[in-house]
């Protein structure tokens, strides 16, 4: 007999598998193949938490399942290493972010090795590694090249005291986090892509995979379309008389309604707009709104403002003048940058009307025919009133003949509008990616030639920002001044950098041919691997990322370097792993069962009964604290796997409970011991196991598709009962220690060993199942008493004796029959027949 010791064979077990290569693939084409991708970290500094670990675990455990199934299984890992953090750590301590990056990424490998996970880590990629990063570069020019990459002036958000752009994770509640300073909106010019030209199939493509109905939803909310029509106002008098404003509107039948226009405070035409008697009022507001980020100008609670210019312009339905305003609920950003004001029909136009005292004229009546309260908007579709020839039109048609009117008239046309905006794609900081193009006063822009690539990020002294607002490469001269490759003149180069999210669009396409210097993969290659076939990460990655990559991919796409429309075929996220305690404001501990989770509310606020805590947040704040290595030292990696799928559903939030790892422990402790004193010679005579032998490998392969994989475990957990009340025979020792295998993978391995298995256990058959033993099959049994028939009933036909004469006895009629009798015999005949002797 011998004692389960992980932490001596978990490093054992994860050097043989790394001497023998274990887990590095090549393409086979006698095998199916399946990709299983984790998005990959950023690695820093405080390393691995549970949470990666809860995605890492489900991969693993799919990877080493297909794997034994006859899978030609791909599973690399890599580093999305460009981003703020080693920035602003580089700036704090003048310790390179390479530097720290590299120190980050030791750690995190370390770690994840450790535990187990099946990765080739011949596939590793690092996105700040120069020959990766030449192929993100390649990538932008290839956008450049078709159009989809241009230069434009955008605001950033800009501390006047750091003289810093932030990102707009640096911005809390409008101030900046570095020193408190109210942050302000600075316009510079930045590089964009057209994510916009695409935004139709990035919308209709999504018919094509497997996401969770949650994640499709925030997709297509972000994407944003709209039908409408756009509507040209024209400015009635004063210095911008006869100027165009053109709105969209996604209820062109309520024109009539329409009683005063908004534009943005940074809309081109808001200084000949305004009036000298206005104009000090419009200035003071314009400043008010430099101030404030998107997010607190559209809040739909907040109190609505604004300031009248005194324009006017010209309703092109009736004629009428509508006073032109200025608010900062409108975006310049957003649509047009104007809107047309329907205060009868739209909550917020109505708010601001109120406000201001500007009419309110309805021009949709409700259905029904009631009258509409006028206490507020009524914005639902209705009936069209007080709307000239629209009069008594549904919604519907209303806006389909209004739309034709303003076609005839030449001031407006049917259009779809999209809530998704052309992508910012420059960052003015260092450590990222340079934009490879060069600025020459006679050529204008010219792309770095290909062959030139990369362009390496120089050394710098400092990594602060230039303080102009650009990166701080503007001021290393001998890397900004360089040659234009057209004309051999003086030309300058790019200072911005690419945004975290460029290298991280495409690296699912390096793995598949990472060491390729000649291109960035192999089309062949791209080929034979994609599309990828389990995506796992994190909810927080649902619209951006998904949506960056999608697009890059259509893009390489239409080029002819991929050969799928969508990146990701299938695509689940781990549910974010919660504390199972939490610290109020005072201090108080509350454990998990008073607390309430919500998504969007305030944070650790306690209500009197329970524990209000924000779920987003605490993901972030509070975990930090649970170390995996601490898991891994304690109970070993197997433990800390298994615990990471059994702490609950796999797609929903769970508590980490320290107390229910103990559990996990003993269970695999028993299924050590029952492997380890495991005795041929005194195995059980037949086979009294089969049954659920059969059932268990059904329902354990269910699961892991399913990716149940708690309840797989459970499904285990109760196989080892069984087992262990019955005794087990060399079929029960061999299935289960495949089926805990992809879960458990060291433990198992040297099960394996001891069984006399043949190689590692990845590279044995996943047990198969007959599947008439796995289903209960039921028959009908007769009932008769004194040999006539008295009724019948259906059971399992393996139920017992007992079981039928229980049945038997329970009908009404036997009852009838037998009650005021003695029973003298039962008679069954197995899965056919009862017959109850009385007298
Ligand atoms: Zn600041
Ligand atoms: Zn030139």
């Amino acid at each position: 007999m011998s004692v389960y010791n992980p932490n001596e064979i978990e490093p054992k077990w994860q050097k043989k598998w790394a001497d023998a290569k274990l887990f590095k693939t090549t393409f086979n084409t006698d095998k199916p193949k399946f990709y299983a991708l984790d998005m990959f970290p950023y690695p820093s500094g405080s390393g691995l938490h549970v949470g990666h670990c809860e995605g890492y675990t489900a991969t693993d455990i799919v990877t080493r399942f297909k794997r034994m199934q006859g899978w030609n299984v791909i599973h690399p890992m890599g580093w999305d290493a460009f981003g703020l953090p080693a920035e602003n750590y580089a700036i704090k301590t003048g310790i390179h972010p390479r530097v720290t990056t590299e120190k980050a990424v030791a750690n995190f490998k370390r770690q994840i090795n450790s535990i187990g996970f099946a990765y080739d880590w011949d596939r590793e990629v690092n996105t700040t590694d120069p020959n990766y990063y030449k192929w993100t570069q390649w990538i932008f020019l290839q956008l450049y090249k078709k159009g989809l990459a241009y230069q434009g002036i955008m605001p950033i958000n800009w501390c006047p005291s750091c003289k810093t752009g932030l990102a707009n994770e640096e911005v809390a509640q409008g101030k900046c986090d570095r020193c408190g300073t109210q942050v302000e909106r600075k316009d510079l010019r930045q590089w964009i892509l057209r994510i916009t030209k695409y935004a139709d199939r990035l919308l209709e493509d999504l018919s094509e995979v497997d996401w969770p109905e949650s994640t499709l939803t925030m997709q297509r909310n972000w994407i944003g379309r709209s039908e409408g029509a756009e509507v040209e106002f024209t400015v009635a008098e004063g210095a911008a008389a006869g100027e165009k404003i053109k709105v969209f509107t996604t209820r062109p039948d309520t024109l009539f309604g329409a009683t005063y226009m908004v534009l943005s405070p940074e809309h081109a035409l808001v200084s000949k707009l305004t009036s000298d008697a206005c104009r000090a009022a419009v200035e003071a507001y314009q400043s008010a709104a430099r101030k404030k980020s998107d997010l607190e100008r559209t809040e739909l609670a907040k109190e609505k403002t604004g300031a009248f210019t005194g324009g006017y312009a010209v309703n092109p339905v009736n004629g009428k003048k509508m006073p032109v305003w200025i608010a900062d609920y409108v975006l310049a950003t957003y649509g047009t940058g104007a809107i047309m004001a329907v205060p009868a029909h739209d909550e917020r136009d109505f708010e601001f009307a109120t406000k201001f005292g500007i009419p309110i004229v309805q021009v949709v009546k409700p259905k029904d025919g009631c009258e509409i309260d006028h206490s507020c908007a009524f914005t639902d579709e209705g009936t069209a009133v007080n709307s000239g020839d629209l009069d008594n039109l549904t919604t519907a048609d209303a806006k389909k003949k209004i739309t034709e009117e303003l076609e005839k008239k030449g001031v407006g046309k049917g259009a779809v509008s999209y809530r998704l905006r052309d992508w910012v794609f420059s960052r003015q900081r260092y450590w990222g990616e340079p934009i490879p193009v060069i600025h020459c006063d006679k050529c204008g822009i010219v792309p770095v030639p290909e062959k030139e690539l990369p362009v390496m990020l120089p050394e710098v002294e400092k990594y602060e920002p230039s303080g102009t607002g650009e990166s701080p490469l503007a001021t290393i001269e001998s890397w900004v001044n360089t040659t234009c490759p057209e004309c051999g003149g003086k030309a300058k180069r790019e200072t911005n950098t690419m945004p975290q999210w460029a290298g991280s669009c495409w690296y699912y396409l390096r793995y598949l041919d990472p060491s390729n210097s000649f291109e960035p993969w192999n089309k062949t290659i791209e080929k034979q691997w994609m599309n990828v076939d389990l995506y796992i990460g994190g909810a927080e990655h649902a619209v951006l990322h998904l949506l960056y990559s999608r697009f890059w991919h259509k893009v390489l796409y239409d080029l002819g370097f991929v050969s799928t429309k969508e990146p990701f075929k299938k695509l689940r996220h781990q549910g974010t792993v919660l504390a199972a305690s939490y610290q109020d404001m005072s201090g108080k501990y509350h454990a998990i069962d008073e607390v309430e989770f919500r998504d969007h509310d305030a944070y650790l606020k306690s209500t009197g009964e329970k524990l209000i805590v924000e779920v987003q947040k605490m993901a972030k704040s509070m975990l930090n604290g649970v170390n995996p290595d601490e898991v891994v030292a304690k109970y070993g990696a197997d433990v800390l796997r298994l615990y990471e799928m059994f702490m609950g559903e796999f797609e929903l939030p769970k508590p980490w409970d320290p107390r229910a790892i103990e559990g996990c422990s003993r269970f695999l402790r028993r299924v050590w011991r029952l492997v380890d004193e495991f005795d041929q010679s005194k195995a059980p005579s037949g086979d009294p196991n089969e049954k659920v032998r059969h059932k268990t490998i059904k329902k354990v392969t269910n699961d892991i598709e399913n990716m149940k994989f708690n309840t797989a475990i459970a499904a285990m957990m109760e196989y080892i009962n069984v087992l262990g009340a019955n005794g087990a025979v060399r079929d029960d020792i061999v299935a289960l220690v495949k089926l805990i295998g992809p879960y458990a993978p060291h433990i198992s391995d040297e099960l394996w060993e001891k069984i006399s298995g043949e190689g590692f256990l990845i590279d044995a058959a996943w047990p198969t199942w007959n599947e008439a033993l796995t289903v209960d099959q039921v028959v009908t049994v007769v009932v008769q008493v004194n040999g006539k028939l008295r009724g019948e009933f259906s059971i399992s036909r393996d139920a017992t004796q007992d079981q039928l004469k229980e049945e038997a006895l329970k009908i009404e009629k036997v009852k009838q029959h037998t009650d005021a009798l003695t029973i003298r015999k039962i008679i069954v005949i197995q899965g056919k027949l009862v017959n109850i002797v009385v007298s």
